[in-house]
């Protein structure tokens, strides 16, 4: 996969060069690219930003410079990228969305400063691509880099061959299938008791059936307490017996 990203911080991106997603570079896997949106900016102090129309406090960034940046990174290519601007107002990232978009060659993330970036850019390359405004959550961030990085990661580890086991993935919180919508239940590794707290007997029983209906016990038991709206919007199809019991 090819991800471009724009920024006027690119040093913000060197968490991308460790773990797994350095390792998903080394390989290949992934071509990340990184441009200084500065670097499309021709007046002497590579201004990126300029006052609000109609008032109001803070600076929006400027359509010029983000319109020479896109067009000289998406070029004269065959094929274009998908387009991800995150901002607080965008449609919510989620497992799903993510999945969604590892599945794409190309993604392009634009990050906003200020008070995010001119409409107008959004609604020019809509015409030309597939452009996604997306929120990593409920707060508001100083920029779009931090929410970059939690894209490129959760999208970055869903590239084939990426994760050691790639069994992993389908265990997880939100993962498809039997776990949709679900969060994972605790976990646990050697030795069997620490500080007089034990692993559950079940763990160690070998008994691969009662083991995933322990796993999935909790897992209810865990979205039930620490994320009612999930819960709430399970599919009582997908629900057995002992679930409706918890
Ligand atoms: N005035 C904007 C609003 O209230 O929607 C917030 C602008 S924020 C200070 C600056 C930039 O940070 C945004 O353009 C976006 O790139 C990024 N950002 C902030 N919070 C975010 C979030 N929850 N998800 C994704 N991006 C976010």
């Amino acid at each position: 996969m090819r991800l471009d990203i724009i920024s006027i911080f690119p040093e913000y991106f060197s968490p991308l060069d460790v773990s797994l997603i350095g390792k998903a570079r080394e390989r290949g896997t992934l071509d990340v690219r990184i441009h200084q949106l500065r670097d499309w900016a021709h007046d002497v102090h590579k201004t990126v930003d300029d006052t609000p129309y109609g008032g109001g406090p803070g600076m929006v960034m400027k359509p010029e410079v983000w319109g020479a940046a896109v067009d000289a990174v998406v070029g004269s290519a065959d094929q274009v990228p998908r387009m991800v601007v995150p901002t607080p107002s965008g449609r919510p990232f989620t497992q799903e969305l993510a999945q969604e978009l590892a599945r794409e060659p190309w993604l392009l993330f634009c990050c906003g400063r200020y008070e995010g970036i001119d409409s107008r850019v959004m609604a020019e390359y809509s015409t030309r691509l597939r452009v996604d405004e997306v929120s990593i959550g409920d707060y508001v961030l100083a920029g779009g880099e931090v929410a970059v990085l939690v894209m490129a990661e959760a999208v970055g580890r869903l590239l084939p061959g990426v994760l050691g086991n790639a069994c992993s993935v389908a265990d997880d919180s939100f993962a498809p299938g039997s776990m949709r919508n679900l969060l994972e239940g605790p976990v646990f590794t050697k030795p069997p008791e620490w500080r007089g707290h034990k692993v559950p007997e079940v763990l160690l029983s070998g008994h691969h059936g009662k083991i995933a209906r322990w796993r999935r016990d909790e897992a209810l038991r865990r979205t039930v307490a620490n994320r009612p709206d999930l819960a709430a919007a399970l599919d009582p199809e997908t629900l057995d017996k002992h679930d409706r019991a918890l």
